[in-house]
């Protein structure tokens, strides 16, 4: 199923944890204007970057996201947040600081800069955080801070 022109709910529901724990990752109909909304984000954001992105995790249902060990007020859980990479681009980090000073023109809610190890990548969130402040940072192994750190 198409949820606009580039990004398809199958893109935004697949999950590697999911199909390796055997989960099912389903959204529920509720769900699903929730995932469009996602996706018209991507798309604004596609067309900034000018090249295609990928989804590395959308959607998680709450035992997936449990499984992921996902924040339990996780927006992934609700539709409203992917994790992209776009590697024609250039890394995460580069991502993120084209996005950052552009969340207001994209309608990102919330951009994380995110680093576990080599493992890097750009969450982004239709919902704007409770504190206005966390709207865009940087997550690491190290902690949370604010703004794009190359840390
Ligand atoms: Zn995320």
């Amino acid at each position: 199923m198409q949820l606009t022109q580039h990004f398809t709910l199958a893109e935004l529901t697949k999950s590697s944890t999911a199909e390796r724990l055997e989960l099912d990752n389903t959204p529920p109909p509720q769900v699903l204007p929730a995932l469009i909304q996602t996706a018209e984000m991507l798309e604004r954001i596609r067309s900034t970057l000018g090249v295609p992105v990928t989804v590395t995790s959308g959607y998680r249902a709450w035992a997936v996201n449990k499984a992921v060990k996902g924040a339990t007020t996780s927006d992934h859980a609700q539709g409203r947040a992917a994790d992209i990479v776009a590697p024609r681009y250039g890394t995460p980090l580069q991502i993120a600081r084209a996005l950052a000073p552009l969340v207001d023109v994209l309608g990102i809610g919330q951009l994380i800069y995110e680093r576990f190890g080599s493992t890097s990548w750009v969450h982004v969130s239709t919902r704007v955080p409770d504190k206005r402040v966390n709207r865009v940072i940087t997550i690491t192994s190290a902690g949370t801070q604010l703004g794009v750190q190359e840390v």
